[in-house]
């Protein structure tokens, strides 16, 4: 595996109303997307900070993946997302290597990106997302 770059950011917050405005008002980005990933129970708002792209999660309901982790920890650094080529090929490599996945195989998420996560328990507490843009 070798990431070009972190592709973003995603942290986890109650409310993207409430916390939209300390990142457009306090760091100066501007929020220029916001997309509800159904599937993973999430809103998501997107910011651009130089290269780095930032990632709201608000959940959609309780029980889905955010909604559990902000029950669990509060608010704060959910992921951190890496950009790869050929995302199948790099997640089937770390489960040879004895990575414990959360998806074997790549799904859809926000903004038409491949993406898959490797499991916290096996990356040293944090949860790792590999993602890849299909060239359009
Ligand atoms: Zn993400």
């Amino acid at each position: 595996m070798k990431p070009s770059y972190i592709e973003h950011i995603g942290i986890a917050v109650k409310s993207l109303e409430e916390s939209i405005p300390f990142y457009e008002n306090i760091l100066g980005l501007k929020c220029y997307a916001i997309e509800e990933v159904e599937d993973q129970k999430v809103r998501t708002a997107f910011f651009m900070a130089g290269q780095t792209k930032i990632e709201l999660l608000e959940p959609t309901d309780r029980e889905g993946p955010i909604g559990k982790f902000i029950e669990k920890k509060g608010e704060g650094l959910h992921h951190i997302a890496f950009s790869v080529k050929n995302i199948n090929e790099n997640l089937k490599e770390a489960e040879q290597k004895g990575i414990h996945l959360v998806d074997k195989t790549s799904r859809k998420g926000a903004e038409g990106l491949d993406i898959g996560f490797l499991h916290p328990e096996s990356t040293h507490g944090v949860l790792i997302e590999l993602c890849e843009k299909k060239a359009t």
